[in-house]
């Protein structure tokens, strides 16, 4: 990566500068999208730091030093995708090595763990974190890396990044935090000791439903000169338009954060009040369990949240959310329009009934990303689908 001395700056100052400068030609002030597969040399192998676009692109390195500067990483590596991400670091491992995940994660990823490298010889565990010495107790001599995700998907149950840590690394063992629900600007994992954080780009980080990426941020050299390997090698590599689109959004996540959190809140407080809501799953409620730990490690609560109907009913939910006039039906999350889906038909169903009820994903759940609409439109949408069941 190029030489970039990172001046210690505000968030926002980052999120609209860091790794961007003028175009030195044209002095175009926005990064180019360099859609270009390859770069001339002056002669054989003397180039200006780019060769073929699989391993590099000019585009791609400046939202790497971009999201590397927002959670005060040395190394971002870029990826075609959240799961690409994830796919890349667990190929990092050895058949009979141990992964040590969450019990409640997002449910592609463990689809990736059980469907594709479990048949290739690693082991996974799954452990509700929230529980220390489960934790502890589950760590084995195979552990190579402990797989965390906070807010979970989609009960928003919150892990103890540094404490998760810390029993980690007392073994010997690493630890990769999936940051996407909470986005860099809420949540900053390697300062709480984690060694690699990941993001889907997709999802705050682009912000407006247009783009698939992912990202790897971390200060551990061996990891990122493993994972840039596997860019180049296996190409798993983000295409220039769709680093251009993150590069951009990343300039308003400060700003879309704030007004997704408080969205968030004045929803969560309208729906624990409503009488046809059950449960409403939210670490921003002062009695929500994971409130204590989300206060310590994040800046704000998020903009995700999960509710369940008083009499839990599937029909029920599935009416009030084809009552919804603002809130659209639709899987992912965090782009500024309010989104909501049915995890038990949806994100999670691929997961036994059983499996489901046992991680408290009950029939009527439905899980909400609050956008950047206006608050007082967003309650009076769903109060009007809520008069529906
Ligand atoms: C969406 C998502 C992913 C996967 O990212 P893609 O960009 O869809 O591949 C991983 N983790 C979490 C928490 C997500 O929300």
């Amino acid at each position: 990566m190029a030489n970039h001395t990172r001046p210690s700056r505000g968030f926002g100052t980052l999120a609209v500068h860091a790794g961007q400068k003028p175009d030195p030609v044209t002095g175009a002030i926005m990064t180019p999208v360099y859609q270009t597969s390859t770069f001339v040399q002056e002669a054989p192998a003397e180039h200006r730091g780019y060769e073929y676009a699989r391993a590099s692109n000019p585009t791609r390195t400046a939202l790497e030093e971009n999201l590397a500067a927002l959670e005060g990483a040395a190394h971002g590596i870029c990826f075609a995708s959240g799961m690409a991400a994830l796919d890349a670091m667990l190929k990092r491992l050895r058949p009979g090595d141990h992964v040590l995940g969450m019990a409640d994660i997002y449910a592609g990823t463990i689809r990736l763990f059980r469907e594709v490298f479990e048949p290739y010889g690693l082991a996974f565990g799954f452990v509700d974190m929230t529980d220390l010495q489960a934790v502890e107790a589950a760590v084995r001599p195979e552990t190579k890396l402990v797989w965390i995700e906070t807010p979970t998907n989609p009960l928003l149950r919150v892990v103890d990044i540094a404490a998760v840590s810390e029993i980690a690394h007392a073994s010997g063992v690493d630890v990769a935090v999936d940051n996407t629900f909470a986005s860099p600007f809420l949540q900053q994992p390697l300062a709480l000791g984690a060694d690699m954080s990941l993001h889907s780009t997709t999802k705050y980080l682009g912000g407006h439903s247009d783009v698939i990426g992912g990202a790897v941020l971390t200060n551990d050299d061996a990891w990122a000169e493993n994972l840039r390997f596997q860019v180049k090698a296996s190409g798993a590599a983000p295409a220039p338009l769709d680093c251009f689109l993150v590069l951009r959004s990343t300039k308003t996540l400060h700003l879309r954060m704030e007004r997704h959190c408080r969205n968030a809140h004045a929803i969560a407080a309208f729906l624990r009040e409503h009488p046809k809501v059950g449960r409403v799953y939210y670490p921003g409620l002062p009695d929500d369990p994971g409130y204590g730990t989300a206060r310590e490690q994040m800046l704000d609560f998020g903009g995700m949240l999960s509710f369940s109907l008083a009499n839990d009913r599937k029909e029920d939910a599935v009416r009030m959310m084809a009552g919804l006039r603002i809130v659209s039906l639709a899987e992912s999350l965090g782009g500024v329009e309010s989104l909501i889906e049915h995890p038990a038909t949806m994100t999670h169903a691929f997961l036994s009934r059983e499996e489901r009820q046992a991680f408290g994903i009950t029939d009527s759940l439905m899980r909400l990303s609050v956008g950047v609409e206006e608050e007082a439109d967003l309650i009076a949408d769903l109060d009007a689908a809520l008069s529906a069941v």
